[in-house]
Formats: structure tokens, C-alpha cells, sequence
């Protein structure tokens, strides 16, 4: 998507002021949550969100979310650049530095921000690296995670909708996920979010046959127990009957 059409998306994409519950990123018992303010965004079906996210080549994603006015990725602490797989015609338009540990990063301004990032948004927008393009906030907040950069800038909270039954067991495995896997303890987003994901693949088929296995009658209750648990908090997710 272009930059422009990327800021005409924001019409369709109505922001609103929320508090969300999140997962406390480093908490070692993995049930502290914090109630932040940020913007929060509708997202559709969960399910059909992570089995697109799914599908596509985790080395080459390109990410389609629907940005609106928001840049706040663009302070991420480091924007990385493996030179051996841009295209040099990218490369030529991205103002790059060489680490002391050695890896090439996109230079800061001194407020943080990527040295790209102009007043209408990405200034190579068309040449911006592998980093930028695969992006997508959304499957933090689908674990429970929320983005944070330079201190106090945080990515919207995407609010899924859960009305099937695989909504919801992939709602349960991946908040289950992000509490297991903060019992190993993280000290950043990224960590916490890619031990997150590996959990996942081994809880998500589990829940879905649970959840299978019972009655209709009886998944209100299961849901009401999972979100007095915490494992669904209440205002993370739009509940409908499954
Ligand atoms: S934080 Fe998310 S919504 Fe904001 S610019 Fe980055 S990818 Fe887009
Ligand atoms: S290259 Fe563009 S999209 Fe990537 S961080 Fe910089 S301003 Fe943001």
C-alpha cells in the first residue's frame, strides 16, 4: 500500500481512546497486568487475522495494517538492515550506520525517531527496509502485548472480534501462550512476543480440540471462566456468542 492510500485508510479505521489490560513484559509469574491508555483500534476476526499472518513468509511479510495517521513504530529502538538481502536500489535511499557490535541499523534523530520519518509519515516509504515492511503490531495485541518505544510511545491496542469457535481457541492459546512463556521472563516486546509464538503452536491445537469437545451449550460458561481468570480479560477482545 502507498503512503498515501496508507493515511486515506484512517477514514475506515475509526480510532477511539481506550484503557486495555496488557501483560507486564519482565513480570516472572506472567499475571501482572497494567491498565494502559492508548488508541484502540478495531481488527475483525482474530482468527482470520492469525491464519493470514500465518500464510505468509515470515522473511518476507509484507504487512498490510491499516497504519492510519499512526508512526509509532518509527521510534522503535533500532530499525535493523541485513545489506545482504535489500535490494541495492533500496539500500541507496536508507541513511544507515554500522553498530559497535556490527549491525547495520538505520540512524536516530536525536529524538529518537527514525532519521526517515518525516511530518507526512515515511519519507522512502517505497524503499523502506525488510523491518518496516513486515511489521504488524496487530499479532502483539492478539497476545496480550503491547509495543512500547522510546519510553512512553506505544503501538494502538487492535481489539479483535471473537465469534467462532476457532476465535476463541485461538484467543485462549495465544493469552495462555504470553503467560507461559513469561514464566521464562522478558526483558523486551520482541522476546516476550517470539517466545510467545512458540508457544503457541503447541497450545493452539490443543485448544481448539477442547473447545471442540464441548458442548455449545456449555462454552458460555467456559468463556465466562476464562475471562474471570484472566486468561480473556473482559476488555480485550468484542465478545460474541460462539
Ligand atoms: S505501530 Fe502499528 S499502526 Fe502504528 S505505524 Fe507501526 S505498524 Fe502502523
Ligand atoms: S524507514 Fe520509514 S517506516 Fe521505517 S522506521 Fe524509518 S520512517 Fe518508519
Amino acid at each position: 500500500m502507498g503512503e498515501a492510500k496508507r493515511r486515506r485508510s484512517e477514514a475506515a479505521n475509526m480510532v477511539q481512546r481506550g484503557t486495555v489490560q496488557v501483560g507486564v513484559v519482565g513480570d516472572p509469574s506472567g499475571v501482572t497486568t497494567a491498565t494502559i491508555n492508548v488508541d484502540e483500534r478495531h481488527a475483525g476476526s482474530l482468527s482470520a487475522f492469525m491464519d493470514e499472518f500465518a500464510r505468509q513468509n515470515p522473511h518476507d511479510r509484507r504487512s498490510s495494517v491499516p497504519c492510519g495517521t499512526c508512526r509509532q513504530c518509527c521510534w522503535h529502538p533500532t530499525v535493523d538492515v541485513d545489506k545482504s538481502v535489500e535490494r541495492p536500489e533500496d539500500l541507496a535511499h536508507l541513511d544507515l550506520v554500522v553498530r559497535e557490535d556490527g549491525k547495520t541499523v538505520i540512524r536516530k534523530r536525536p529524538d529518537g525517531a527514525c532519521v526517515h520519518l518525516g511530518d507526512g509519515g515515511c519519507t522512502v516509504y517505497k524503499h523502506r527496509p525488510r523491518a518496516c515492511r513486515s511489521y504488524d503490531c496487530r499479532i502483539y495485541s492478539a497476545f496480550g502485548i503491547l509495543p512500547t518505544f522510546n519510553g512512553d510511545r506505544h503501538a494502538p491496542y487492535w481489539k479483535f472480534t471473537l465469534r467462532s469457535v476457532r476465535d476463541y481457541a485461538v484467543a485462549i492459546a495465544a493469552r495462555l501462550s504470553t503467560m507461559l512463556a513469561s514464566v521464562d521472563g522478558h526483558d523486551d516486546d520482541n522476546s516476550a512476543m517470539q517466545a510467545a509464538g512458540h508457544r503457541y503452536s503447541q497450545v493452539m491445537p490443543r485448544s481448539l480440540t477442547a473447545l471442540m469437545r464441548i458442548p455449545a451449550s456449555e462454552r458460555d460458561q467456559v468463556i465466562a471462566s476464562a475471562q474471570s481468570d484472566g486468561v480473556l480479560p473482559p476488555d480485550a477482545f468484542e465478545y460474541r456468542a460462539p
